[in-house]
């Protein structure tokens, strides 16, 4: 049977009906006073979803250019950044940063554990004569299915008092808290196709009054993605370059959802997802690849040992049309990852480990209880 495909990776997400027929209609201009009220629903939104008063900027980028925004607009060359690595994304913000030019010390873990924040705390402290100029950091880090201690780390940089705190929380926001105002985080990048429940396309940018004021003097070269030009253009509900119609009209509707639904039912919905992945993995003898306490609400992560990961992923999807994400670079065919982020409801995961237990079934897997995944899955799901 056609059409039946079932996205359960990390991103793209799945897109809700409503949002598909948004973004089905006719573009309209982007100087237009229709487009204006579009916008500025949407900034306020925007504002909300992030719990926070900062400007919130939208770009016609995917999450990778919205962090690139969010380190050329506030930085200069030559200056010295720590950068948390524990991951693909986080290898990607080091490589980003030597590709501008700073001084990249990373602090690393390794892959499937969280970063330490005693590490930061100690280069912190350390740095009397204040030369770190921004802390990078994943918050939730896609490629292993761990969440970072955000919270712990941001209070060091405030104990710091100099540096920006730049977060990558692509598959944080609209999935687990991050009170942006409250811990005072400087910039927080994100992109549409994770949380938003919209398809690729955007990205966000939600910049503080401090990220603004080490704007004023940042020296890294900047033209498109030069964030003040997307501020002043916000000011007036417009935007410096055309952007993607259409998509800010599926963000219209898919925030009106979030709103709708609520921050906290949207933050409870997603944990009671991954304990209820995590139980029913754990359940069939599959070994977590992410700890207990720093286990990413975005996505959750299996390293099979007698079964290999990508037979388990090419039944699931020739069996089953549901598509899970493989492992990245040296972990490519050692782990698979379960998406449950966005529009994900307790009815796609009990499908999708219905359809594992039949996928290990049919692959000779002997180490399970048949039914015992959906069973500890139910088990979550039911609680109230
Ligand atoms: C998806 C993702 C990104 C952005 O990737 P793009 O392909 O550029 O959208 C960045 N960080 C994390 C943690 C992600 O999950």
């Amino acid at each position: 049977m056609d059409n039946k495909l079932m996205l359960m990776i990390p991103g793209p997400t799945p897109v809700p009906e409503q949002v598909l027929l948004a973004l089905a209609q006719h573009p309209i201009g982007h100087r237009s006073g229709e487009f204006s009220a579009v916008m500025a629903e949407v900034t306020q939104n925007l504002k909300w979803l992030h719990q926070t008063q900062n400007d919130v900027l939208v770009l016609t980028v995917s999450g990778t250019g919205a962090m690139e925004a969010g380190i050329i607009n506030f930085l200069s060359p030559g200056d010295r950044v720590l950068v948390g690595s524990n991951g693909k994304f986080g290898d990607r913000w080091a490589k980003m940063s030597a590709a501008f030019g700073l001084e990249v010390e990373a602090i690393t873990a390794e892959w499937g554990q969280p970063l330490d924040p005693e590490a930061f705390r100690q280069k912190l402290e350390a740095d009397t004569d204040k030369t770190i100029k921004a802390v990078i950091v994943t918050h939730s880090e896609t490629s292993t299915g761990v969440l970072n201690d955000l919270e712990t780390i941001n209070r060091y940089v405030k104990d710091h008092g100099q540096a920006l705190i730049i977060v990558d929380a692509v598959t944080s926001v609209g999935a687990v808290n991050l009170p942006i105002d409250e811990w005072g985080i400087d910039v927080v990048a994100s992109g549409s196709q994770k949380g938003y429940m919209i398809p690729p396309g955007l990205g966000f940018v939600c910049v503080s009054d401090k990220a603004w004021q080490a704007y004023e003097t940042a020296k890294l070269p900047r033209f498109y993605l030069d964030l003040g030009s997307y501020r002043k253009a916000a000011q007036k509900n417009s935007n410096p370059f055309t952007p993607p119609v259409n998509l800010m009209l599926g963000l219209q509707t898919a925030l009106r959802m979030m709103k709708a639904e609520g921050l906290d039912n949207i933050f409870a919905r997603h944990q009671r997802l991954m304990q209820a992945t995590r139980a029913a993995i754990e359940a069939l003898s599959l070994p977590l690849f992410a700890p207990d306490n720093a286990a990413s609400p975005a996505v959750t992560a299996v390293a099979p040992v007698s079964i290999e990961a990508e037979k388990i992923r090419s039944v699931m999807k020739k069996r089953f049309d549901i598509a899970l994400a493989g492992g990245q670079d040296h972990f490519k065919g050692k782990i698979f990852r379960i998406g449950h982020l966005g529009f994900v409801c307790d009815r796609d995961i009990l499908a999708a480990i219905g359809a594992l237990e039949a996928t290990l079934r049919e692959l000779g897997y002997e180490s399970m209880t048949p039914g015992a995944g959906v069973s500890a899955a139910a088990r979550v799901l039911t609680q109230s």
